[in-house]
């Protein structure tokens, strides 16, 4: 799967997940929403019913009030002549009015001078003076006389919150001027303590005027305010009859509460019944937060699900990528290899071909995949002969999952001419079954063509050396010949005809005979130089300390006429050589190193051997005239010389025949200038 995919692949799912948490988010939060909007409705309800039922109870107990007080001042107008302070019929009405309002309601009568009197007896003087009372003033003014509902008041004779109301008296047969009732608060607050919302839900009683005459739980500094200027009051209480709404209300605790509150429908009275929003969420906060703690789980684990999922999509596609990798590689080793390179399947068809293959076997123009190897490019041996499949190396390996190399086969151009090629067939195995074979060729026809003609320069080298060899041996033999004549006649010449000679003639022929010997010298050398390698004698093992010793006997002479020393160490060699061409090499060297030697010192010649990555290393040391550098190559060439014939005798073919029987021992010579003058000859030979 392409890369690009991969990385798409994986933006989708955490798109998807991604999407999954904001579903489960979104459900968590709409049901939370949509819970809470309709736990505040149905607790809208209950609460509107409850309100209801507040204000049908309040107004009962007002109408009750008001009934029991205009009963009370019928009575009174029916007996004029009657004070109903000390009349057993008023009093009978009273406690039975009493009984009604279950002991809420107590009528008390107020004279005119403002004297309290309870019922049912009148005392001599009164209990107290209410004058200064709102319930009593209002009596007094058009506005307000009638029903009246006062503030409430803690009672001067029982010391309890009580909501005084009060009627004028039209007729009376005392001086009582106003009937009035305490409702008690206590008495309410039972009925309507059983029926709030605990434990922050209040039921309240407000005066149309925005002063609370009653509430519980009672909060004594509730009773008796005015609320007429706090919003609330402005925008709810104020504006209709019912209605529900949530508030804070700071006079109270602060806390939040929904609020249904009802106007009475006789009296200027509003009936307000709360409930903590609190109480009402509790429920709700604990769903929510059960719903939070799941769906936080949920999320958890969907975000380790997706991290490891993406973990794991990454691993695979790193190791898509090397793999892709791999085979880029692999495809361009394949494509840029020299070697053809083919693939089989067990039956001998091919499954693969690289270029390099195509353009050899000449499947440049056709497809070569399913075709038959052995049948297209390997059907015939060189000589034109048909190739058995059953013989073919790599129907064999396809067999036996053997590796074999095969050198100089023929394969064949489809429908074209041969080629030589070495190649190597390997088996490709899948859990250890021969699943096809892997071929690997090199057209071996330059090889082959540049080989042919390595061996003919060879053959033809060899050749010529051979003629040249000859030609020298043989030149150098007869011209021997002809020059011994020359010789001899001179030496005739000169001894029949000498005293006939004048000087000159004589000088001539002494001129010519030493040309002559030197000629010959010359060519016993050539003829030495020449035979080197030709005479087939044995290589054997040879301790080049005897041979040393043997060059240096066959020196003596000239070791003694010079004073030369003549040194070797003892720890010489013992090398695969051909002895007798090791003595002339040494004969030479030192033979040369006492020959040159230096006018001013006494010849000193050392020779030792040390071992080097090339076999061993002979040094011929001396202190004689030294070589210039420059001279270091010529000098090992034929008739190469850096002295004189009037200071040293020699032909100059010395070194040639020491670098030839070197060179033939397959070692190599050169020389090095020795620290304080003279030379330094290095021979290396192989072990
Ligand atoms: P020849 O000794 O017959 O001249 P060689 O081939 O042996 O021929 O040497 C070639 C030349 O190399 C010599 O003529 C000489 O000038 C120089 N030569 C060889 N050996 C030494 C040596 N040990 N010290 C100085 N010069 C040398």
């Amino acid at each position: 799967m392409p890369v690009e995919l991969h990385t798409s692949n994986r933006r989708i799912m955490v798109g998807l997940l991604g999407a999954m948490l904001l579903v489960l988010w979104g459900f968590v939060a709409y049901w939370s929403w949509s819970q809470r909007k309709s736990i505040i409705a149905s607790n809208t309800v209950v609460l509107e019913q409850l309100t209801t039922a507040a204000e049908e109870q309040t107004l009962r107990l007002f109408r009750h009030a008001e009934t029991s007080l205009m009963a009370s001042n019928f009575w009174m107008a029916d007996h004029p002549q009657t004070d109903p302070g000390d009349s057993p019929s008023f009093i009978a009405l009273v406690d039975r009015l009493r009984q009604m309002s279950d002991g809420m309601l107590d009528i008390r009568m107020v004279t005119s001078g403002g004297g309290l009197h309870y019922i049912p007896r009148r005392g001599p003087k009164p209990l107290a003076n209410v004058a200064d009372r709102d319930y009593v003033r209002a009596q007094a003014q058009m506005q307000t006389r009638g029903f009246f509902i006062g503030n409430p008041v803690v009672s001067r004779v029982t010391g309890k919150w009580g909501i005084p109301v009060s009627i004028p008296v039209d007729k009376s047969g005392g001086d009582v001027s106003i009937l009035f009732a305490a409702i008690e608060l206590d008495r309410i607050a039972k009925t309507f303590e059983a029926e709030r919302i605990k434990p922050l839900g209040s039921i309240a009683i407000l005066r149309a005027d925005g002063t609370f005459l009653f509430r519980v739980p009672i909060e004594d500094h509730v009773i008796g305010i005015n609320i007429a200027d706090t919003p609330s009051f402005k925008e709810n209480y104020a504006l209709s009859t019912k209605g529900v709404f949530i508030s804070s209300s700071q006079f109270i605790d602060g806390k939040e509460r929904m609020v249904s509150y009802q106007r009475l429908r006789d009296y200027p009275l509003i009936v307000i019944v709360t409930a903590g929003i609190d109480d009402l969420l509790t429920p709700w906060r604990r769903e929510t937060a059960t719903l939070v703690s799941i769906a936080g789980l949920v999320s958890l684990a969907i975000i380790l699900l997706s991290l490891i999922l993406i973990r794991a999509m990454k691993a695979e596609e790193k190791a898509q990528k090397d793999i892709e990798q791999a085979r880029r590689e692999a495809e361009l080793i394949l494509s840029t290899a020299g070697e053809g390179i083919c693939g089989t399947d067990t039956g001998g068809r091919i499954t693969f071909m690289n270029p390099a293959a195509r353009i050899m076997l000449g499947w440049e123009h056709e497809d070569p995949i399913g075709q038959d190897l052995h049948a297209n490019n390997h059907h015939t041996h060189s000589d034109g002969s048909p190739y058995a499949a059953e013989d073919c190396p790599v129907g064999r390996t396809l067999d036996d999952g053997e590796t074999r190399e095969a050198l100089g086969e023929t394969f064949w151009r489809t429908n074209g001419p041969s080629f030589p090629v070495d190649f190597i067939v390997t088996a490709i195995r899948e859990n250890g079954k021969i699943k096809g074979a892997v071929l690997v060729f090199r057209d071996i026809s330059e090889r082959l063509a540049s080989e042919q003609a390595l061996t003919a320069q060879a053959t033809e080298l060899s050749r010529s050396n051979a003629d040249l060899e000859q030609f020298a041996y043989v030149a150098s033999h007869d011209l021997r010949e002809p020059l011994r004549q020359v010789a001899s006649f001179v030496s005739l010449l000169e001894r029949r005809y000498a005293p006939t000679l004048d000087d000159d003639a004589r000088d001539y022929i002494a001129y010519a005979r030493e040309g002559a010997k030197r000629m010959d010298r010359l060519i016993i050398d050539l003829l030495e130089f020449s035979r080197i390698g030709h005479r087939s004698l044995p290589v054997e093992k040879v301790d080049l300390a005897g041979v040393i010793d043997e060059a240096v006997a066959n020196l003596n002479t000239v070791i003694v006429e010079s004073g030369a020393q003549v040194n070797r160490t003892p720890d010489l060699p013992v090398l695969p050589v051909i002895r007798d061409d090791m003595v002339r090499l040494f004969q030479n060297l030192i033979g040369n190193a006492v020959k040159y030697r230096h006018p001013e010192r006494t010849p000193i010649v050392r020779i030792s051997a040390k071992e080097g990555a090339d076999g061993w290393i002979v040094s011929i040391t001396d202190n004689g005239l030294g070589i210039d550098p420059q001279f270091s190559e010529r000098i090992f060439g034929i008739f190469q010389r850096l002295h004189t014939r009037d200071k040293f005798e020699g032909t100059g073919i010395g070194l040639a025949i020491a670098k030839k029987i070197v060179e033939r021992a397959g070692g190599k010579i050169w020389v090095e200038p020795a620290e304080g003058g003279g030379s330094i000859f290095q021979v290396q030979l192989p072990a």
